[in-house]
């Protein structure tokens, strides 16, 4: 822990000194970007709650429920230790998870899994970007001195880069080679025949999240079958679904990924690669290719003060959704990384 940490972490203190202030503050804003709190057995939103409480009393069907359910931010038990940590990083204060841990006296697994959630909706943000640039992860071969689950028993850990190479070449064989003996696929793009029901409710759904209510609302269809249209539209991988049942489009990784090769490195990529090297080397010395992505993203809050201050942090939690930590784990660094 450095002076500007400690200093940084006593504001944050003062500025929300009870644990309620650091609930209440999370789902302000989750007010704010209009998250509709809805009691999860009778879905009503006559909902009561007292200050600081993380549960609520349905004034309808008389249902206690958990008031972060269906959010980003369900199942936390310590809110000052989220909200801390989105604090920080809008604060632009440099940090790591094992300083953060110290800092804020919580247990160093607590501090990874929330470096790792903001880490993942930082990322999430940075995929959404027009000017982003796309980079082979094996530019930061320098970096990758920590070992994860995907480093090779008995191997250094800049040797997972060469692992990853090899299992994504043998992967692309086998994909072109299964494109070329099924009919249904054309290229990358699968081509599907869609009902009239599954297209009319595939054009009401954005990159905004759409309440299943909204759907039958605005489809005019019965809500069993509108359920069962995106359950279809899910299962090819069209639609994605959130909880509290919000649905989006699903994100086309495959075109990302298209849009990602054949780049050259251009000499200003190169002096922000350089500057992410030197920001991990001074912060956490070195990190696993595992991690890669998070690592960049994260280093992108730090380094773009104007987009990541003043709560956009906490609004960018608020507008994603829930994540396992167990999702996180198995989360892999892709063959090309986003850079901005
Ligand atoms: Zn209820």
């Amino acid at each position: 822990m450095n002076a500007t940490q400690k200093m940084a972490w006593k504001n944050f203190q003062n500025t929300f000194p009870e644990d309620e202030d650091c609930l209440e503050e999370i789902i302000k804003y989750l007010n704010e970007i209009g998250w509709v709190f809805r009691c999860s057995r009778c879905n009503s939103r006559e909902l009561r709650r007292k200050r600081g409480m993380r549960r609520y009393f349905c004034s309808d069907c008389h249902y206690k429920g958990w008031i972060l359910a269906g959010t980003y931010f369900e199942f936390i038990r310590r809110s000052r230790l989220w909200l801390g940590a989105v604090w920080l990083f809008e604060h632009g204060v440099q940090i790591n998870a094992w300083q953060f841990h110290q800092l804020a006296k919580c247990a160093y697994s607590s501090a990874l899994l929330i470096f790792r959630k903001l880490g993942s909706v930082i990322q999430e943000n940075l995929e959404s970007m027009q000017e982003v640039d796309s980079l082979d992860s094996s530019e930061f071969l320098s970096i990758f001195w920590k070992r994860s689950n995907q480093t090779p028993i008995g191997e250094r850990p800049y040797m997972e880069q060469e692992y990853f190479d090899q299992l994504l070449e043998s992967q692309t064989k086998s994909d072109l080679h299964d494109s070329k003996n099924s009919e249904t696929f054309e290229g990358e793009n699968r081509t599907m025949e869609l009902s009239e029901e599954e297209a009319l409710i595939l054009g009401l759904i954005s990159d905004q999240k759409i309440h299943l209510d909204n759907i039958c609302h605005l489809s005019g269809l019965y809500c069993g079958d509108v359920i069962g249209s995106l359950t279809n539209l899910e299962m090819s991988n069209l639609v994605e679904r959130h909880g509290g049942d919000y649905y989006t489009l699903k994100q086309k990784k495959i075109e990302i990924k298209k849009k990602r090769l054949d780049v050259s490195v251009s000499a200003t990529t190169q002096v922000k690669i350089e500057a992410f090297k030197d920001f991990v080397k001074s912060q956490i010395h070195g990190i696993s290719r595992k991690y890669l992505q998070y690592y960049l993203a994260i280093f992108w809050c730090f380094e773009d003060r104007k987009r990541w201050s003043s709560s956009e942090l906490l609004k960018a939690c608020c507008r994603s959704t829930f994540r396992a930590s167990r999702e996180l784990f198995q989360f892999v660094t892709e063959s090309c990384v986003l850079m901005m």
